[in-house]
């Protein structure tokens, strides 16, 4: 997801790390915190590495992109394998999940392009997964290391759909996955996540990311269809439709 060198273990395991927020989880007593700097409190095993210099130039590049300042610091909870995690948290399914509400994630990677977003996005709001899952990936991008490419598993998310859409298997139309149930239900987890990360970043590239973030504030996880078309056009001052089309002309 972030290079190379991890894709390779995610190509297995991102199956089960779409379970991204809404997971409670036991307080995790004994890992220790090893590192902090203005925006973050890293907490992990003796012997076990965070690339925080990494970390630090993502969250200084998202924040300032997105215009916030954090009214408290990120727990970056950082464990050196799933049954690790599962061991801290009970959750082993997945390779990492955030827990907006107490500014804390779970990750089993050494720095995290994805679940903090899930963090800093819960501030402006909480639209339905689609669009929060796509957001977060529209941010999957390495500043420390200037590479500013979108990817998801691995591929750049609108190269990945234009894949999809000439082989004709790109989910259409998107009416039918913008709900959270809508989403979920898509059985290609890793289709589904370079989808709404490559339209989320349509969104951003055409229209702006303030209107992306008006949307936000607008919304709701569980909004149905109709009231997703209405705060869509709203934000947007276009219909989810006509986006849809601009979207697909743009992948062809
Ligand atoms: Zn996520």
């Amino acid at each position: 997801m972030r290079s190379k060198f991890i894709g390779l273990f995610l190509i297995v395991a991102v199956a089960g790390a779409l379970a991204c927020g809404g997971l409670s989880t036991e307080p995790a007593p004994t890992l220790s915190m090893n590192g902090e700097s203005a925006t973050t409190r890293y907490y992990f095993e003796p012997g076990d590495v965070v690339d925080t210099a990494r970390q630090e130039a993502f969250n200084a590049w998202a924040l300032t992109r997105l215009e916030l300042t954090l009214p408290r610091k990120i727990e970056f909870r950082k464990y050196s394998s799933r049954s690790a995690m599962s061991r801290y948290t009970g959750t082993g399914n997945t390779n990492a999940f955030a827990e907006p509400e107490t500014f804390r994630i779970h990750t089993i990677w050494p720095w995290d392009n994805h679940e903090v977003v899930h963090i800093f996005s819960a501030l402006v709001g909480r639209p339905s997964d689609f669009f929060n899952e796509g957001f977060a990936v529209s941010f999957q991008a390495d500043p420390m290391n200037r590479d500013f490419t979108v990817r998801f598993n691995g591929m750049q998310v609108h190269e990945a759909c234009r894949g999809y859409r000439h082989g004709g298997t790109l989910p259409l139309p998107l009416s039918r996955y913008v709900t959270t149930a809508g989403f979920r239900a898509l059985p290609d987890d890793v289709m589904s996540y370079r989808m709404a990360g490559s339209f989320v970043l349509f969104l951003e590239e055409r229209y702006g990311l303030s209107r992306v973030l008006a949307f936000f504030r607008a919304s709701g996880r569980d909004d149905s269809l109709a009231t997703i078309e209405s705060k869509f056009l709203q934000a947007f001052g276009e219909r989810l439709e006509e986006a849809e089309t601009g979207w697909l002309v743009s992948l062809q």
